[in-house]
């Protein structure tokens, strides 16, 4: 299947094209249209399958089409750029977190986010990305700046709401990106309050390299009559 048969916007076409990306891989063509409508979708993936492209150019696709009228182009400064000091009454995210990525690992949060970039750079959309094991700082300085799509490590994630740095309900998609490997690290209780906090209504996407009952059984409480997809 031809990228240009799958339905995707100009802006994102140009990008797969900019990477040279002519054919989509069977993940993609079957996942992109199915993102593309607004449905879940349960995916068995692992990685080297094109399988970030296959979630990342839709939701970036729908972000655009859904996008608020009149959204300015940055948050207006109140402050001090490096005075990260939450203050009551504050919105930490002037532009809402539309979407939201959570991935195990930093290296793999990482290379969502240049994903992101690529497919999204005919865009006006922003994108971030958070995890641990660093300092936070640049990563507060980016939320406060304003983000349509977050790519996180739940830990970190979890870290930076509870100091109230970040908003999660105006999430419109939310992805788990290897849901299995995620569990297998323990993130569980942090997968299930992140959850808590965004809104019921919205876009669920689930990938995982395996599916034991665990998985499914998530599927089932988190995702609304999700196309599967076995690749
Ligand atoms: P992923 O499974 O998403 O990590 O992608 C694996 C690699 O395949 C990445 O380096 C992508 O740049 C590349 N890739 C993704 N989709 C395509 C495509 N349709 N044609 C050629 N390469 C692709």
């Amino acid at each position: 299947t031809k990228f240009s048969e799958l339905g995707l916007a100009d802006p994102f076409l140009k990008a797969a094209a900019a990477e040279g990306y002519e054919v989509a891989t069977p993940i993609q063509a079957k996942a992109i249209p199915v993102v593309l409508e607004g449905r879940d979708l349960i995916g068995c993936a692992q990685t080297g399958t094109g399988k970030t492209a296959a979630f990342t150019l839709p939701m970036l696709d729908r972000l655009m089409q859904n996008r608020p009228a009149h959204q300015p182009a940055a948050a207006p400064p109140q402050r001090h750029p490096q005075d990260t000091r939450r203050v009551k009454g504050d919105n930490p995210n002037p532009r809402p977190i539309r979407a939201l990525v959570l991935s195990p690992t930093r290296e793999l949060a990482a290379q969502i986010g240049d994903s992101l970039a690529k497919y999204g750079k005919f865009t006006p959309l922003r994108q971030t990305v958070v995890f641990g094991g660093v300092s936070q700082h640049s990563q507060t300085k980016a939320l406060r700046h304003g983000v349509d799509a977050l790519v996180a490590t739940p830990g970190r994630l979890l870290d930076l709401m509870d100091q109230g740095f970040i908003d999660l309900s105006k999430i419109e998609v939310l992805v788990f990106d290897e849901a299995d490997q995620m569990l297998d690290m323990g993130f569980l209780p942090a997968l299930k309050r992140i959850v808590a906090a965004v809104p019921k209504r919205r876009q669920t996407l689930m990938f995982s390299a395996t599916m034991p009952d665990e998985i499914r059984k998530l599927a089932q409480q988190w995702l609304t009559n999700p196309e599967s997809l076995e690749m």
